[in-house]
């Protein structure tokens, strides 16, 4: 029920854990996180509550990534298991996606990746999306956005999702249909991006916070971000606004 994403000069497991701290109000039964290590994306999951997943950290909690996801789930298709918590990939745990709502027509889609040869692993509505994308990642065009927007075509439900593709390991992808999704931009003397469900994830490392639209995909990297319409993939301008805040 919470979504949090850095990538920036900051170490990224505290960023994304005090960012799901953050989220804790908006209830969950069980959280994860992603991060990508020198040699390929590093998930860690656990069920129930944030303390489960922080044990698992602690040999991790220094690691020198600097871009990564969090989750904190509230199960509504799959029992509210660590199997089942997010992040999810796609088959060869290249991609991930973190995601908030719901997937309506999750079970058609799974049977057709299914007969194209894609294994599942979770019971989660939520798992057709990292495999839809990888689907569209195939071929000579290769780029997230495209793949992103040419998978979510074909969703029907409400989402925001954040994903991550080793393929282009400087950026994430978000998008927001129907779920809230805010991005943080750091100043200069922090190079930075954020985004999460809500906005105190962010207040720990910037004020300056840009509201998505719905329909709205946002692309961010360490030097700043750009958002795009979901329909028609033009760019679009969305202010940056600066919230007063007591330190
Ligand atoms: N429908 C997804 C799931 O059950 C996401 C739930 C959520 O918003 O946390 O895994």
């Amino acid at each position: 029920c919470g979504i949090v994403g850095y990538v920036g000069s900051r170490r990224v497991v505290p960023v994304l854990l005090e960012g799901l701290k953050r989220l804790e109000y908006r209830g969950y039964d069980s959280a994860g996180l992603v991060y990508l290590g020198k040699n390929g994306l590093v998930k860690h999951r656990a069920q129930g509550k944030l303390l489960n997943l922080e044990a698992k950290l602690d040999q991790v909690r220094q690691t020198p990534s600097h871009i990564g996801l969090g989750h904190t789930r509230w199960a509504t298709h799959g029992s509210p298991s660590e199997l089942n918590a997010h992040p999810h990939s796609d088959c060869h745990g290249e991609l991930v996606v973190v995601h908030n709502g719901i997937i309506e027509n999750f079970r058609t889609l799974r049977e057709e990746l299914q007969a194209e040869g894609h294994v599942f692993r979770s019971e989660t509505d939520t798992e057709v999306l990292a495999h839809l994308i990888e689907s569209f990642l195939c071929g000579s065009r290769c780029d997230l956005v495209g793949a992103v927007r040419r998978a979510l075509k074909k969703v029907k439900g409400s989402y925001a999702i954040g994903v991550l593709w080793t393929g282009e390991p400087d950026k994430l992808v978000a998008v927001r249909s129907q779920s809230p999704l805010v991005l943080g931009v750091q100043e200069n003397d922090e190079r930075g991006c954020l985004l999460a469900s809500d906005i105190p994830a962010l207040l720990p490392y910037t004020n300056r916070v840009v509201y998505l639209e719905d329909q709205d995909l946002a692309v961010i990297r360490a030097d700043g971000f750009e958002v795009r319409k979901l329909s028609n993939g033009r760019k679009v301008k969305r202010p940056i606004h600066t919230i007063d805040w007591n330190p």
